[in-house]
């Protein structure tokens, strides 16, 4: 059939649209996306036949419906949704970072559905502050004086120096001139808050007599960086934070520590126990620690800053405070994620920490489970594997951690083949290739998220 002649077949949208499927999916969607999705169809077909190309739509009913109804539900689908993690990185950036408790969950449903106390204080009638809902838990479980919740760790690290050096001079050791990633670079950050970059030390050394030398008259303080994304071995050194802290506060200035992974404090026996933590360095006597609320914490995204009264007060009154303040929704999640620390709950409850500390025997239970699932699937061969998973999101640097996986073999798709049809469902599960083969890290999995797999591998097409 010529391209004219099957362009002359092709029936008129009012046509299509009179057919009982068209009734049918305008009652099970609407009428809008029916119209809509029968004309994009009908464009598609056309386009393909003028540009001399085959098109193999057939109009007739109810085959042709069914393919509107593909397309109304592929148009459905969120482009925000859930995806299963099965790359074994904890703190994976791409995927959203930390999941929350549900607690933190229920808060956050609560809150977005009506109104709120987010600046009313309940007592007196009169306006409150979104910042006192989370401040004195922030103290209790880090020892801060002061504590200021801002919308990310970034803006946090801005507001901070914006609003205590400006003009002047911040000190830093050059082996902290950290990139964070997505251009987030200190020594450009330190310039955009409008003050001077003095660097001190090597790459390698930075000693206490180093920053000693640097500092003037114009000097507002000390800026330590946590080198969160890549680790420097070998001969080192750096001076303590006491040490850091002593000078600061002998020569008038402030020592500020831009922490970023966020463990508020000490957990002997625990994964991150070899991370700094907020209430050490707060002991040490840095004046402020800013840090992520969706790294280490285990909450929703969201900077802290936490430090002594006098400074924290400063960035409270600085006007930059309000163009980076805290969502409502991350307030409360973080507000229920903090009473979860606070109540001592922290390695039952934040979902981050019991992934990290993951006992290897219930990874290997996971790992038997979505194997046994997979196994009994025509077409999929499978072992459990072991591998390692990392903490990711710029944390716990260089620190393997063993886990277990399930390597996946498909009879008729190859490995990356199967990683992009798995990555194409409605929910996505994002594994990766080792040496030529498809892992899926079990240390990541959540509840039922085996199931999840096992289906998307039953239906991969
Ligand atoms: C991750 C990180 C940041 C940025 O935190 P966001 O919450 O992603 O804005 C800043 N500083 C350090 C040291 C970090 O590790």
């Amino acid at each position: 059939m010529s391209a004219n002649s099957a362009l002359r077949k092709i029936p008129a949208i009012n046509t299509l649209l009179e057919r009982a499927g068209a009734a049918t999916l305008s009652e099970r969607y609407s009428r809008d996306e029916t119209i809509s999705a029968v004309q994009a169809i009908v464009a598609h077909h056309r386009d393909q036949l003028a540009n001399g190309r085959e098109s193999t739509i057939d109009f007739s009913s109810p085959v042709f419906f069914s393919e509107v109804e593909q397309l109304i539900k592929e148009r459905r689908q969120v482009n925000l949704r859930r995806v299963v993690n099965a790359t074994g990185i904890v703190l994976h950036t791409n995927l959203g970072r930390a999941p929350l408790a549900p607690e933190a969950v229920n808060a956050i449903c609560a809150v977005a559905s009506g109104y709120s106390t987010l600046e009313l204080d309940i007592a007196t009638g009169n306006r409150g502050s979104r910042n006192s809902i989370v401040e004195d838990l922030l103290c209790e479980v880090t020892g801060a004086e002061a504590a200021f919740v801002v919308n990310n760790c970034a803006a946090a690290v801005v507001l901070t120096l914006a609003a205590l050096a400006e003009g002047r001079d911040v000190i830093v050791s050059r082996g902290e001139l950290i990139e964070i990633g997505g251009s987030f670079r200190m020594p450009d950050i330190i310039r955009q808050s409008g003050a001077r970059l003095v660097e001190a030390g090597a790459t390698n050394k930075t000693k206490l007599g180093d920053y000693e030398a640097a500092i003037c008259d114009d000097t507002a303080l000390l800026l330590k960086s946590h080198t969160s994304n890549f680790k420097i071995v070998g001969f080192t050194a750096a001076p303590t934070r006491r040490e850091l802290a002593e000078l600061a506060h002998a020569r008038g200035v402030l020592l500020i520590e831009d922490m970023g992974s966020g463990v508020l404090s000490d957990r002997t026996g625990s994964i991150e126990h070899d991370e700094p933590n907020v209430a050490d360095a707060i002991e040490a006597g840095v004046d402020a620690v800013t840090f992520s609320g969706d790294k280490l914490l285990g909450g929703p995204q969201a900077g802290v800053i936490c430090g002594t009264a006098a400074v924290v007060d400063r960035l409270k009154k600085h006007p930059l405070a309000r163009a980076v303040r805290i969502d409502k929704l991350c307030l409360a999640a973080l507000e229920a994620t903090l009473r979860l620390y606070a109540q001592g709950l922290r390695e039952r409850a934040i979902p981050v920490l019991k992934m990290l500390n993951r006992d290897a025997t219930l990874i290997k239970d996971s790992a038997r489970n979505l194997s046994s699932r997979l196994s009994a699937l025509p077409n999929v061969n499978c072992k459990i594997v072991e591998t390692t998973s990392f903490a990711g999101g710029g944390s716990l640097p260089g620190e393997a951690l063993s886990s277990f996986a399930v390597a996946v073999e498909h009879a008729r798709h190859s490995p990356d083949d199967c990683l992009e049809r798995l990555r194409r469902r409605e929910t996505p599960v994002i594994g990766r290739i080792h040496q030529g083969r498809l892992i899926l890290d079990c240390r990541t999995l959540l509840d039922g998220d085996e199931a999840v797999i096992a289906n998307a591998f039953a239906n991969l097409a």
